[in-house]
Parts: structure tokens; sequence; C-alpha cells
């Protein structure tokens, strides 16, 4: 079902670790960065409430002795036996439906499952990196966005949620390193996309794929101008795990560089997917960033890391993922 995976390789070389926690590994991201893991001869201890993520992501590594999930909410202090020599954190509410839902939630997981998981860290002295996110960017006044940009967030707005509590995980990151000596680091991950999104999680591609697919109008926000970037995930967890095997603190910015307007993906989308459904124009959200494009120097310089997925590739694999997972559902439901 999931053939990108099985065409991924593992990292070169065994990563300096043995075993790793992933916390969020339940989700969309953290369930690919398991595999990787796990690919890459890693140990993984995934922890996960499944508020926003589920245990299909993950129920193909259950066999495997090497992998474990724990069902726990990071906002609660993290106790498990064992050496741990890496953890991630990716715990929190990120598609904007499900953190504009879950506002309080999702500050205190950045704020206190931020520090859980970096008490975690430094009691087993192990690598932390954080996943923050190109968000704390806000709408940006420079462009591309390198990562001395501080960002222009709107504190107040409803996107602040996140926005602010991404930013206050990274001071937290940052604390820890200066004031504990934990190795830490600190990715921003730009839009990814691929397999295992949600259909209905609020954002663009798995949105237009749905609609595509169902033959349902495929709804640009605004007049469709405003730009994303969008990275596969195979390259996404590719440049967490080249951080994570570093020293290098970051913050790191992690994205493709390469920008489409959101009415160029729509169209793009429909193209691949074979669909003749219209597209529409509906109201665009507020505080919805302009224009997003990382400067990936820092990444290519010290990590050797590009993207390297042809994004048409990418989106046909998950436009294919999509339609099995569609179809899979209408046979359990007939
Ligand atoms: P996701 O919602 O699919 O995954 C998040 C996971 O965290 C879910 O499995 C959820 O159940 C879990 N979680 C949430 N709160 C938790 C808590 N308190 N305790 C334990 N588990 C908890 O989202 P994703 O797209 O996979 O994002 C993963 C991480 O990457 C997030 O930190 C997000 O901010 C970051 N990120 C993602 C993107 C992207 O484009 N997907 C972009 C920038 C940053």
């Amino acid at each position: 079902m999931d053939t990108s995976l099985r065409e991924r390789a593992p990292v070169k070389g065994r990563p300096p670790f043995r075993r790793a926690v992933v916390t969020g590994g339940c989700g969309f991201v953290g369930s690919h960065l398991c595999d990787l893991l796990l690919d890459s001869d890693v140990e993984v201890l995934c922890i996960d409430n499944l508020l926003t993520g589920t245990a299909d992501n993950v129920v193909h590594r259950r066999p495997d002795d090497r992998f474990e999930l724990m069902v726990h909410d990071v906002t609660d202090p993290i106790s498990i036996p064992g050496e741990v020599g890496l953890v991630l954190h990716l715990a929190s509410p990120a598609s904007p439906q499900d953190y504009l839902r879950l506002p309080v939630q999702t500050l205190q997981t950045g704020s206190r499952g931020t520090f859980n998981a970096l008490e975690l860290a430094r009691e087993k002295r192990a690598r932390f990196v954080l996943a923050s996110t190109s968000e704390v960017y806000g709408d940006p006044l420079q462009h591309p966005q390198r990562e001395s940009y501080w960002g222009n967030v709107n504190p107040v707005g409803p996107r602040s949620v996140y926005d602010e509590a991404k930013r206050f995980a990274e001071a937290a990151t940052t604390a820890y390193r200066s004031e504990h000596g934990v190795d830490t680091a600190i990715v921003r991950i730009f839009n990814t996309f691929g397999p295992r999104m949600r259909a209905a999680d609020g954002r663009a591609v798995p949105t237009f794929i749905r609609q595509a697919l169902a033959g349902e109008p495929l709804t640009v926000t605004g007049d469709g101008s405003q730009t994303r970037s969008l990275c596969y995930v195979d390259d996404t967890v590719r440049g967490i795990l080249a951080v994570a095997a570093a020293s290098h603190p970051g913050p790191v910015n992690l994205g493709n560089p390469a920008e489409t307007t959101v009415l160029e993906l729509a169209h793009l989308v429909r193209k691949l997917s074979g669909s003749a459904a219209p597209i529409e124009f509906v109201d665009r959200p507020v505080d919805d960033p302009g224009r997003r494009r990382p400067d990936i120097t820092l990444a290519w310089e010290q990590f050797g890391w590009k993207p390297e997925t042809d994004p048409r590739k990418g989106l046909s694999t998950t436009i294919q993922w999509f339609a099995t997972q569609l179809n899979e559902t209408a046979a359990r439901e007939r």
C-alpha cells in the first residue's frame, strides 16, 4: 500500500544513535520518520496521544520488536526506561483546522509538551530535535525566508496559537541548550505533503486531491495568487535525520524552494488526477501567509541536503495513495 516507503533508501551509514524517541510518531511526518529510522537500523519508541494522528500510520511496524508505541500525552511528564540517543519532538496539532479547533491544547503541547520532551533529552543525555515550522516567519516581509529572519507574526490572530507555540518551543529549546547544555537542534519545516496526510485536514494538497477524486469543485482561497513551497515527505524526513545525526544547533530551514501559486497547484492536482472538476474561488482565511519560500543554503552547505523528489512525482504518488484509501474505505462500507 505504502509503495513510496519501500522505494526509500535508508540514510547513508548508521546514524550515531541506537534508540530514538519520536513524539507525534503516529502523525503524518512522524510516522515517515519512524519508518526511516527503523530502515536505518535505529530502534524507535513512538510517543503519541492519537489526538490528530492514528495508530494506523504505524500499524505495519507493530510486528517489528525494534518498534514500540506508547500512547501518552506529552503535556504530562515522560518517564521511560532504557537508553535514548535521540529525541525527535514532533507532537503538536499541525494543520490549521486542528489548531484552530484546539487552541489551548496546541499552546500546551508547544510549551509544556516541549519542556517535557526537553527534560527527557536532558535526563538521557540525548540529542534533541524540535520540529518547528515556517509559520514562525508569520506573513513574511522578507522573501525568500532565511533562518536569520525573525518573522512577522500577529500574536493575537487566530493562527497565533500555533505560530507562537512554536516560537516559544524554539525559545525553550535554546534555553535548555544554554542553561542545561542539552545537545539541541531546531528544524523549521516548510509545507510538506505525501501519503498519510488526512483527507479532511484542511491543507491545500489533501483538500484538492480529495475534491478532484470526488469530482467536486477544487476550492481555491482568495484569487489563488498566494504561493506555497511544497516538499515531498521523503525529502523532509531525510533532512530531519541529517540534522539529527549532526551537531549543528540550527535553526535550519527544510523545504522545497520551488514556489507555486495555490491556483497553479489546484490545476496541477486536477491534471494529475485526471479530474474534470471545476475550480471554485472561496474566501481566504484570516492571516493566511501571502508568500512562502525557504532559503535552504544552510541545509545544503551544512548537511548536503536538498529536496530530490520531483514535485509532480510526489503529487502523483500522493494522489495514488489517496485513491487507494478511498477505494478501501468504499469497499469496507459496501
Ligand atoms: P500530524 O497532526 O499528522 O502529527 C502530529 C502528531 O502529534 C499526531 O500524531 C498527534 O496525535 C500527536 N500529538 C499532538 N499533540 C500531542 C500531545 N500533546 N501528546 C502526544 N502526541 C501529540 O501533523 P504533521 O503534519 O505530521 O506535523 C508533525 C510536526 O511537524 C508538527 O510538530 C508540525 O508542527 C511540524 N510541521 C509539519 C509541517 C507539515 O507540512 N506537515 C510543516 C511544518 C511543521
